[in-house]
């Protein structure tokens, strides 16, 4: 069995939302983009990280003691982030959990035994794995070991992918991959980089390049972020471009602000602090127009 580790921050078991049936997702750390209203900000660096979460702190100083570098204080501030080596011995010190390693490497063989406490419901509801992130192609050794493992074993795989990965790394993965799940953020090039920190460029061309194949099977995913892009001509646009794409359907994804929180427990600012939830109405909008270009919308949670 390969002996390649990854970089992953969580394995989500029972999971519905991310291709048919129930799933395992696996999250790999480590992202190109910054999308400004990401709801998963520690998936983004491509290193271990430190949460604290102040809500559960009981001011036991147990972090201070077992932190080698001084980093750990019970100052306003907590952590000295500059000094932090990432070595985790305040998090497994904490036993209130305030504190929490996030990130962990793990071996394709690993991921495989997690992932086979559940052959059953994969068998009974047609799921099977997806590799989510994060971007997974940021880690291509590992993503290309695990998907390969993971149908030798008979599953079927799901890849999660910002599209932002070239063409060549991106093509080497997908001949073990039964869905391609696409994020398509924004239309134009500049307002996209703005957005998220990177033209759309490449998205655009591996998007087509992977419709062009015909396999496998391609799931465009739209978050739709009021304000941002909502508008008429961005929704027109999208619908013109992937009206003439080969893929079976667009999903749109909601914005929701389950992600805030988290922002403040690795110590960072959120980007976008008064953004809210689309209306239902705004919702059906989209789906409306997109139908009208001949394409397939799925809505979870709104339908
Ligand atoms: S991860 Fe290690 S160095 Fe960083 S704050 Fe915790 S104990 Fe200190
Ligand atoms: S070990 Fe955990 S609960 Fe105790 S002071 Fe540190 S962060 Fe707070």
């Amino acid at each position: 069995m390969s002996g390649v580790t990854g970089l992953i921050f969580d394995v989500k078991h029972f999971a519905v939302h991310d291709g048919p049936g129930i799933r395992t997702t696996v999250f790999l750390k480590g992202c190109p983009l910054r999308c400004r209203w990401c709801h998963s900000p520690e998936s983004q660096s491509p290193r271990v990280e430190i949460a604290f979460h102040l809500d559960l702190c009981i001011g036991c100083g147990a972090c201070v003691e077992a932190c080698p570098t001084g980093a750990q204080t019970m100052g306003p501030e907590k952590i000295r982030r500059e000094l932090c080596s990432r070595c985790g011995r305040c998090a497994e010190a904490c036993y209130a959990g305030a504190l929490v390693k996030i990130g962990d490497y793990v071996s394709v063989g690993d991921i495989l035994r997690e992932v086979e406490k559940d052959d059953l419901l994969y068998e009974t509801s047609g799921g099977g794995v997806t590799l989510s992130g994060g971007e997974p192609a940021a880690q291509p050794r590992f993503a290309s070991a695990l998907l390969r493992a993971l149908r030798g074993r008979g599953y079927h795989t799901a890849l999660d992918t910002c599209g932002h990965v070239e063409w060549e790394i991106l093509r080497g993965l997908l001949d073990d991959v039964d869905l391609v799940l696409y994020d398509l953020k924004h239309m134009d090039p500049a307002v996209h980089e703005e957005l998220t920190g990177v033209s759309n460029t490449l998205i655009f061309s591996n998007l087509r390049r992977i419709a062009r194949r015909g396999a496998p099977t391609l799931v465009v995913r739209v978050p739709v972020i009021s304000g941002y892009n909502d508008s008429a001509d961005n929704i027109d646009a999208m619908g013109r471009f992937l009206g003439d794409l080969n893929i079976e359907a667009v999903e749109l994804l909601p914005y929701h602000r389950l992600g805030v929180p988290k922002y403040a427990a690795l110590g960072r600012e959120y980007p976008l602090p008064h953004l809210q939830p689309p209306s239902v109405e705004t919702l059906e909008w989209i789906r409306g127009a997109l139908e009208a270009r001949g394409l397939k919308v799925i809505m979870e949670g709104v339908d």
